[in-house]
Order: C-alpha cells, then structure tokens, then sequence
C-alpha cells in the first residue's frame, strides 16, 4: 500500500514478553518501514524487524529519536518510535509532541501520530505480585535527571501521608544511589514501618525476581534499573506470597458468613460514611458544638473545605440521588 503521508507511531510493547505486547504493537511494528528505540527494546521485538529500517539509540538520545522520526515521517515514511510499557509513561510520547509542535506540527498536518498504549511496568509488576493496586495508586519516577529533587521529595512526601498504593519508577542506577533511601525516609515519617513492598525486577524478561519486604528494609533491597518497587498503603497485607490491597468490601459486605449488607449500610449505594452520610454527620458535630478547626483536625482536611461543606445544601442532593438510584434500579 503507498502511504500518502507520513506517520509515527509511539508504540508501548508491555513490560518485556511477547505474550504481553499487544495486536496493535506487534501490527504497527509489523507496518512501520523505520523502528526507532533503546538498544535492548530492539532486541526484544528483534523478530519482528526483518527488511526494516533499524535505528538503535542510546539512552540519552531522546529528543534525537523524536527529530529523527519527524525527518523520515516527512518523507512519507511510517515509524514506530518503540518504548518499553506504555510510551506514554515516563516514555517518549511526551518529549516527541514537544519536539512536533516545535516543529510546527498540527494534527491536520501531513503526518499521522497514533500512540498504542501497551501494560505499563506498574501493571506488569503488580500482575506478578497479586493485586496490590486494587485501591487507589499514583506512581513516582526517582529519576533527577529531569525533575528537580524538592519536586520529587514533595511528591512522596503528599501521597505518604495520603496513604496511597505508590510505584516508584527508576528507582535506583549505579549513579543514584540516595533517592530510594530518601523516599524510604519521607515514606517512613507517615507510613508503617511494616507496611508491605514488593520489589520487583525485570518484569516478564529473563532475570525476573521478586522480592517481598518490608518499608523499614526497603532500600536495603537488590534494586536496579529494572525494577519497580510497589509500596502497599495502610490496608494492603501479604498472605500466601501474594500481596493484596482490599477493594472496601468488608467496610460493605459481610465477608464471612452470607455476604450479607453490614448494618447500616445498602447494596449500591454510597457508605454510610459516603459523601452525603459523612456530610449528614458533619452537621451534626457541629450542632453539637464541634468547632470547624476541632472538625478539621479530626478528619484532616483543611477547615475551609470543613467550612464549605456544611454550608451546602445536603437534602437537596440527598433527594436527587435517592431519586437516581430508583431510576438505576428500575431500569
Ligand atoms: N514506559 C515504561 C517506563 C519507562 S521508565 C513503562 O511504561 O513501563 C523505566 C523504569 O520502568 C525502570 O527504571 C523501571 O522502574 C520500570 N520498568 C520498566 N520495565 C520494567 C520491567 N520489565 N520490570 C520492572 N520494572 C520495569
């Protein structure tokens, strides 16, 4: 088929394993007449490159892989610009728009841009794992190369006393050695010294390994280039190797026994402690006698957020999501 225009594609081939890169990876690698990527992801798609244009970078070569892909996409070339995971995490999809549209590029413009996401290192490790990242994650890159520390430090320090699931991407090479033992460090100023990690290297490649410990032991761990290092939240335990973060079940459901509602609580709708319940509660407190600062300190959230919210109108709500869920439920 003659390609009128050009196009590039950022394509994520998952953590590693053909088993775990996509149709659409493997299909618009299959139809790129130029592949761009590291060394190593070259390799790992080395089956796939047969008649091709092949351009193996190095690491530090990124923005040069971005130019390099709008050169040949304008001359009516399809490339795919390959990255390991999804090229849009800590990949290269951002730092190739930034070069396009340097570049004067526009979507109506002569080259096609498609990105084809693919499992991210996050995913793959937490597969690998059990299923830590069941309640709410983010994910920190310990790379300084491009971020400043004191972003970095923030960062950690908010989702640590956030109690979410937290990946840390890039956390340790042979230059940097320090950033994994000061996010142990801010972690631990919030966090459990037992809470649950799990460090796990090269994900679905040949020198697989996972290691279950602890925050306290964290950076004591054999962590490299390859790894990924899950740190659970205050609710995720490890049984049987397996480590598990609790959907929110049992605050619900009876677990043991029927399944049956806990007391208090409705099938489909929001927790007693949900939104309007907890709202409902508030207002009561502070009827009570509760002050707005004694308020805020016990939920710990900021006093004019506390402020805001019992000056809404709660019945009002109240009355449109009863009146949503009997609709839900009769349709
Ligand atoms: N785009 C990639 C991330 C690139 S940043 C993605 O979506 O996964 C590089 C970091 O990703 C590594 O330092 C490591 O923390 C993580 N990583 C990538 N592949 C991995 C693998 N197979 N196993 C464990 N971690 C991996």
């Amino acid at each position: 088929m003659i390609c009128p225009q050009g196009k590039i594609m950022l394509v994520g081939i998952g953590p590693g394993s053909h088993d775990h890169m996509t149709h659409r990876a493997r299909a618009a690698i299959a139809e790129a007449d130029v592949v761009v990527g590291y060394v190593t992801y070259i390799k790992l798609v080395a089956d796939l490159l047969e008649g091709k244009e092949v351009v193996r970078k190095g690491m530090t070569e990124e923005l040069d892989r971005a130019v390099h892909a709008l050169a040949s996409a304008r001359e009516g070339k399809k490339v795919a610009l390959i990255s390991s995971g999804d090229a849009g995490v800590y990949g290269m999809a951002g730092p190739t728009y930034e070069v396009l549209f340097q570049a004067g590029w526009t979507p109506e413009s002569d080259v096609e841009v498609e990105v084809v996401p693919g499992a991210s290192a996050i995913n793959a490790c937490a597969a690998l794992v059990g299923a830590p990242l069941t309640h709410d994650f983010c994910s920190i890159s310990l790379s300084d190369l491009l971020t400043p520390w004191p972003v970095i430090a923030r960062r950690l320090d908010a989702v640590a006393a956030a109690d979410f699931v937290v990946a840390l991407y890039n956390p340790k090479s042979g230059r940097r050695t320090q950033q994994i033992v000061e996010a142990q460090r801010l972690f631990l100023r919030h966090r459990r010294p037992d809470t649950p990690v799990a460090v796990v290297k090269s994900a679905y490649r040949r020198r697989e390994r996972i290691e279950f410990t602890t925050l306290d032991k964290m950076s004591d761990c054999d962590i490299g280039m390859l790894t990924t290092v899950l740190i659970g939240n205050s609710n995720t335990f490890i049984r049987h190797g397996l480590m598990v973060t609790p959907r929110g079940y049992a605050n619900k459901y009876e677990l043991h026994g029927d399944g049956s509602t806990r007391q208090g609580e409705r099938p489909g709708r929001s927790l007693s402690t949900g939104l309007l319940g907890w709202m409902e509660n508030l207002k009561a407190d502070h009827a009570e006698g509760e002050s707005i600062a004694a308020l805020a300190l016990l939920h710990k959230l900021p006093a004019d957020y506390i402020e805001a919210v019992l000056l809404t109108q709660t019945e009002e709500v109240a009355v449109k999501e009863e009146a949503a869920s009997v609709e839900e439920s009769e349709t």
